[in-house]
């Protein structure tokens, strides 16, 4: 699958594309994710900082406190203030894109869905998507060559 994705903030200050597909897409059913969305659940493409390409716009990033005590920092817009993207651990070379904020949200779905512990009761999980109570383990989910690309960043 090759590809460009284009996203942006909803003032439109902020504009990216994502050079390539990302390497998995977590939706994430966890108390902090709910309420930094104010929703049920947040929907992150995790993708490599260099796959990001800024258009326009310099998001800033604030960092919020989280309940695992882990750094997490939210680059966001400086005028909206709508969130684009997350840094979770201070990894500077991995992003965790809000799929909402694409031009086309239906452009990926969730590879997994996990903290499913936390899940709003009325969210109906679909068949053949691989869901946890809490984190899993990504060696046995991610396709080989997503985890070649994690390798590449993370070493
Ligand atoms: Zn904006
Ligand atoms: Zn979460």
């Amino acid at each position: 699958m090759v590809g460009t994705f284009d996203g942006g903030c909803a003032c439109a200050a902020v504009r990216y594309r994502l050079m390539s597909e990302p390497m998995f897409v977590h939706c994430c059913h966890c108390r902090d994710c709910q309420r930094q969305t104010g929703s049920a659940f947040v929907l992150n493409a995790l993708i490599e900082t260099d796959r990001i390409s800024v258009l326009s716009g310099h998001p800033d990033a604030v960092a919020v406190p989280t309940d695992s005590g882990h750094p997490h920092d939210i680059h966001r817009c400086p005028d909206c203030r709508i969130a684009l993207w997350s840094d979770y651990g201070r990894r500077p070379k991995l992003r965790f894109v809000r799929v909402g904020t694409l031009d086309d949200p239906a452009a990926f779905a969730p590879d997994v869905h996990i903290f499913t512990r936390s899940k709003l009761p009325w969210v109906r999980l679909p068949d053949g998507v691989p869901a946890f109570e809490e984190y899993y383990d990504s060696k046995s989910l991610w396709p080989a060559q997503s985890l070649e690309r994690r390798r590449a960043i993370l070493a």
